[in-house]
């Protein structure tokens, strides 16, 4: 028995309003929220007529720390779920703070003049939240967000010390258009384009965008896909919460059509954050680029094949070395029968649920600011599936981790 309130109406949005909808024994009271309120009609409309369940919608601009303040105050919602963009987690942050609500997201903070992937902004709360007894959990996503998980399972059940963690993640479905992002083509862009980093003994190595590239065999039919090393955000708090760590890095892969397509746009300038002057008017090119790439919400029913995200952690068990993949696969098709979005909306949509009915169930709550790993990894993962995200353990050969 809870009431939430969900902040932003897109692709992920638009999944988790569907599973709060159907997990109807733990979210009895919704509210829809966002900048463009017909986006929220839409999905309730849309929920209304798959599930039979009423969600409530507003107008909210998430900048506005005494709007959604004044919101929080008149609802009082047990949890503020922020599935907006990264740019509205302080002032989301701000407004729980003052009308003490607990708060979750799934991305960190970035201020919109210097976007970059770090939790410095978000962890600076940590004592306010809880001299205020208020819970804020952060990257409750799937990168973040099941990967921190699923390394706080391998330490609480698989490793005495894990020493390297490589997170890999692939979309291997196919949508048929061109070129496209699978979410917002601003941060999807800038993931890629800025320098790649990992961490390794204590401290972080960068290299040049997109040049450090292995191949990894994925199950499922999925096979060997290319994968290229990136800085994501979990890195840093994964860094210093796992035991005895050694290295951790981060893989994602792309189709060479995709880098090509990116790689033409970064060479005119369209990726560009840096704003120019369009007919007397301040633009920034990425911003202007998302505005005529397809809507990443869009793709969902053109969408076949399969993702596949997971942890490959080597360490020691007992004195012996162990190598395990901890993974979730999903279907482009499945999820879309089940909440009419794509594999990644659902992929982030559904674990910011389950973090969500941690929290609100009490399962997960305590007063302060929280990475995901720093929760027992237990509840959520028994959970997990049965919100429509199952997950498997694979012990694999430790020679043959990615070098
Ligand atoms: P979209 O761009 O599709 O949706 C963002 C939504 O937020 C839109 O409805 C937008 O409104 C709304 N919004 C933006 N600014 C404001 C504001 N000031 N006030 C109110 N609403 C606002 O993004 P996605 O759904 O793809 O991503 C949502 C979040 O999920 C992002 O933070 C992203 O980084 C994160 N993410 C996390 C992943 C993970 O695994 N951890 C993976 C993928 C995404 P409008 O419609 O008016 O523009």
């Amino acid at each position: 028995m809870s009431k939430v309130i969900i902040v932003g109406a897109g692709g992920v949005g638009k999944v988790v309003a569907h599973k709060c909808a159907q997990a109807e024994d733990i979210f009895t009271d919704i509210l829809l929220a966002s900048r463009t309120v017909e986006k929220c009609e839409r999905i309730a409309e849309e929920i209304a007529h798959m599930r039979g369940r009423v969600l409530r919608t507003c107008a909210l601009d998430a900048d506005n720390v005494s709007a959604v303040t004044r919101l929080l105050e008149t609802e009082k919602p047990d949890l503020l779920i922020n599935v907006a963009l990264p740019y509205q987690d302080l002032p989301l942050m701000d407004a729980c703070l003052a009308a003490g609500v607990d708060y979750m997201d799934t991305a960190n903070y970035e201020p919109l003049d210097n976007p970059k992937f770090e939790y410095k902004y978000q962890w600076a709360y940590r004592e306010r939240f809880k001299e205020a007894n208020v819970m804020a959990l952060l990257g409750s996503g799937f990168d973040p967000g099941v990967t921190n998980v699923f390394c706080a399972y391998a330490q609480k059940h698989l490793f005495d010390e894990i020493h390297t963690v490589d997170i890999v993640d692939v979309n291997a479905g196919n949508h048929g258009l061109p070129f496209a992002t699978n979410f917002n083509p601003e941060i999807n862009i800038r993931e890629i384009t800025q320098e790649g980093r990992y961490w390794e003994e204590g401290e972080y190595k960068a290299v040049s965008p997109m040049s450090v590239k292995c191949d990894y065999h994925f199950p499922a039919g999925i096979g060997s896909q290319p994968l290229y090393l990136l800085y994501h955000e979990e890195l840093e708090s994964l860094a210093l919460n796992l035991k005895g760590l050694k290295r951790i890095r981060f893989w994602m892969g792309f189709s060479e059509n995709y880098l090509n397509h990116l790689k033409v746009l970064e060479n005119v300038g369209m990726t560009s954050h840096e704003p120019v002057v369009f007919e007397g008017k301040k633009i920034s090119p990425v911003a202007f680029l998302r505005s005529v790439l397809p809507d990443p919400a869009s793709l969902a029913e053109r969408y076949t094949g399969k993702i596949c995200i997971g942890c490959d952690i080597t360490g020691v068990k007992n004195g012996q070395t162990k190598r395990y993949f901890v993974h979730s696969i999903l279907d482009h098709v499945e999820t879309y029968t089940d909440t009419r979005s794509q594999a990644i909306s659902y992929s982030t949509g559904v674990p910011a649920v389950t973090g969500a009915a941690m929290v609100v169930t009490g399962k997960w709550r305590k007063d302060g600011v929280y990475n995901m790993e720093e929760c027992d990894p237990d509840p959520f993962l028994e959970l997990m599936p049965k919100l429509g995200i199952p997950w498997d353990v694979t012990e694999l050969d430790p020679a043959g981790a990615i070098k």
